[in-house]
């Protein structure tokens, strides 16, 4: 068992129901997870609309911000071992109404993700609008273009955390090679930012087979001394805490010894497990 923390998990496909959560908790434990960061999007909000709004966005159903976080406050209060965490869109531009959604909950930590590349959606696995954008547009400007705007969230110190740092393979497009020099001034700015980076392992179930960052980045990461979390990205129950002892491993072979966990938005380092002796 690998007791760590997840720190990267949706509630957003059920209510807000212990019942809902604590399937989540199960699946979690089973896997050695003893601590659980919940990370609802901030465009599933209605205040969220005010960094992010677009059609896409406003065919879900909006949530009020105060919904989740009573909610998550509530379940603690019972004794469950829960952060209150949330992924919030970083949109350049957009900076003082990220910094005005963050103050309206008291969050342990939070996410900054880019999953929208001006006003492109590139992540929607398997939608054809989306895939024809992959088509028509040249990768090595959208890989240019997404380090670029994980600069910008790493360098805007709103975050604590930066999600899924290389997303923008999830397809498993790439540019030709060389193209890890795309990366690098996002890599600066996150190491010159103190924010940590996350080992996500949800890329294991998305069509690039592999977690984020890639060992290469995770490398990288921690040459520069860049902290990091864990997280399953979970959208279902089942998935909490998956594959996170390939995360150890991962982690191990990096050269890391510790993970990162937040209170109140205080990191706060525990000692990483050891990797199994079977897978390494
Ligand atoms: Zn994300
Ligand atoms: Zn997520």
């Amino acid at each position: 068992m690998t007791p760590l923390a997840d720190y990267h998990f949706h509630l957003e496909r059920g209510p807000y129901t212990r019942d809902w959560l604590e399937r989540f908790l199960a699946a979690g434990r089973a896997r050695g997870v003893t601590e659980f960061g919940v990370t609802e999007h901030g465009h599933r909000f209605v205040e969220g609309l005010a960094v992010l709004d677009n059609p896409w966005v406003r065919s879900h159903h909006l949530l009020r911000l105060e919904e989740y976080a009573g909610f998550v406050g509530r379940m603690a209060a019972e004794g469950l071992p829960l952060r209150l965490g949330l992924e919030m869109d970083y949109v350049s531009g957009k900076e003082e109404e990220i910094r005005d959604f963050l103050s309206r909950a008291p969050f342990d930590f939070v996410l900054g993700s880019v999953h929208w590349l001006d006003g492109w959606g590139f992540d929607f696995v398997g939608d054809e609008a989306c895939m024809a954008e992959w088509e028509r547009r040249d990768r090595r400007q959208v890989f240019a273009r997404y380090f670029e705007l994980l600069a910008g969230a790493a360098s805007s110190g709103l975050f604590d955390v930066i999600g899924h740092a290389d997303l923008v393979k999830i397809m498993g497009l790439y540019p030709s090679p060389p193209w890890s020099d795309l990366a690098e001034p996002a890599i600066g700015a996150i190491a010159a930012a103190g924010v940590a980076v996350e080992v996500n392992t949800a890329g294991l179930r998305r069509p690039v087979g592999e977690m984020y960052p890639g060992e290469w980045l995770l490398r990288r990461f921690r040459e520069l001394g860049v902290p990091v979390t864990v997280g399953s990205d979970a959208h279902e129950p089942e998935d909490c805490g998956r594959d996170f002892d390939r995360a150890v491993d991962l982690l191990w072979s990096c050269g890391y010894r510790e993970y990162t966990v937040f209170r109140r938005r205080r990191r706060e380092s525990r000692p990483l497990p050891r990797p199994k002796e079977s897978s390494g």
